[in-house]
């Protein structure tokens, strides 16, 4: 059967992950807010940039927004196809997930909360990792759709459980960016080359993927390229803390982290990557990290 498929908010994630569709599907539909950046897709890579309204028309619905507020007033602005699947990459939140599988059940559509990993090098490979909630009829139907823009895709749980395991994956994102820092800050008040300590980490058992990739790649270049904003990673943190909150459990380590990246996040320049939070670190202990 050949599926229409659409793709919501071609943001620094939604741009990249849209251009693989029409390898796979013959009609593809693109929409986004500032229309311009639809009408640029479908001249770059052969979609159908299309009003919303006809966008939600698709079989198949791929949303990336900045927040689940945002995914909810959209759906609620319209009316989509009946039997159709709709795929949220947002970093969400697990409650709103189940509020829309609820809603959108009701006029025969399924949701599937799908938030990504793997960063807009990983949206640009179709490389990035798919962690789904939802019904596993719905996630066995979208399984195609995903794997044209994935390696892994995995579904964890019931609605909500792909948003819940995106936001703690960021969690620790952020407390591996933060002790990274503090433990690099440390080693160059001691006047440690950090090229050379990061090889050694790299080889040893502290690695991790900040060690790894951001701290070469955008700390200690002093880059730190806007791939993926500091608010996204702030937001992420609070739906994390938000989770552990609402399990009633201790969780001294997560609070602080949250707590450290929400200020960095309030004292970062306007329109800040993620990677920016060790300026936070930086400006305390006035070593330059590089
Ligand atoms: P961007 O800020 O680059 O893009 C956001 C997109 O959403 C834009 O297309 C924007 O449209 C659109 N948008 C914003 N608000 C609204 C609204 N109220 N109604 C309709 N459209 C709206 O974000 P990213 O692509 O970086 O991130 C998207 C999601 O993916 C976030 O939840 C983020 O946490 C997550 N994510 C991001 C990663 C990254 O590396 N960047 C990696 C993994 C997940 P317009 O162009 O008109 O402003």
């Amino acid at each position: 059967m050949t599926q229409s498929v659409a793709f919501i908010g071609l943001g620094a994630m939604g741009y990249r992950m849209a251009a693989h569709l029409p390898k796979y599907f013959e009609k593809v539909l693109v929409w986004n807010r500032n229309f311009s950046k639809a009408e640029q897709h479908a001249a770059e890579y052969g979609t159908t940039a299309v009003e919303l309204a006809q966008a939600v028309q698709a079989d198949i619905i791929f949303s990336c927004l900045p927040t689940s507020d945002d995914v909810e007033q959209l759906i609620e602005s319209v009316a989509i196809k009946s039997g159709s699947i709709w795929i949220d990459c947002t970093s969400g939140v697990p409650d709103s997930a189940r509020r829309l599988v609820e809603n959108l059940k009701a006029q025969n559509i399924d949701f599937l909360d799908a938030p990504v990993s793997g960063q807009t090098v990983g949206a640009e490979n179709a490389t990035l990792t798919f962690m789904v909630g939802g019904d596993v009829n719905a996630f066995e139907r979208a399984y195609p759709a995903m794997a044209a823009l994935g390696k892994l895709i995995q579904h964890v749980g019931e609605p909500g459980a792909g948003f819940a395991v995106k936001a703690i994956n960021n969690m620790l994102l952020a407390v591996n960016l933060w002790s990274v820092t503090e433990g690099f800050s440390t080693l160059k008040a001691h006047g440690v080359n950090l090229d050379a300590a990061l090889n050694c980490v790299n080889a040893s058992s502290g690695k991790s993927f900040v060690t790894e990739n951001i701290f070469p790649q955008r700390v200690l270049s002093r880059e730190f390229p806007v791939t993926f904003g500091l608010p996204l990673l702030a937001k992420d943190t609070g739906i994390a803390l938000d989770l552990v909150k609402d399990a009633k459990l201790p969780a001294p380590l997560l609070a602080l982290t949250q707590s450290l990246i929400q200020t960095a996040n309030l004292t970062a320049e306007p329109n800040s990557d993620f990677s920016a939070a060790a300026k936070l670190y930086e400006s305390w202990s006035k070593i330059t990290l590089k």
